[in-house]
């Protein structure tokens, strides 16, 4: 069975200000050797991360093939919905060329519209 595509919405507006998002948020003030407590899992509770970057830029993929329904499920939520770009971290360019991909799949058959119940 397919995995559960864990969307979650951010919770609190995690945007960066306008400007671009170069730099991050390393805050520049402080020393480098700031003391971590050591034991703690990490210290956020949140395991989802988030890719800034575009999947298909990062390997090069030009055309998505809309045969690859693995790799096209990943972009489709439970309910056959395409999930949002904010949420995939895909450029434009590829979230259009994916969007296409996806309906393309529908039409023959490889993935649902949607999900009957
Ligand atoms: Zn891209």
């Amino acid at each position: 069975m397919s995995d559960d595509i864990q969307v979650k919405a951010p919770e609190s507006g995690a945007s960066s200000g306008p400007g671009g998002q170069s730099g991050g948020h390393q805050g520049g003030g402080r020393p480098a050797g700031a003391p971590r407590p050591a034991g703690g899992p990490g210290g956020r509770g949140k395991f989802f991360r988030r890719k800034k970057v575009c999947k298909f830029c990062t390997e090069k993929i030009d055309a998505i093939p809309y045969r690859d329904v693995r790799l096209l499920q990943g972009f489709v939520a439970e309910r056959g919905k395409i999930v949002p770009r904010r949420l995939t971290g895909v450029c434009t360019t590829h979230q259009r060329r994916l969007t296409r991909a996806i309906k393309q799949a529908r039409n023959i058959a490889l993935l649902p519209f949607a999900a009957r119940h």
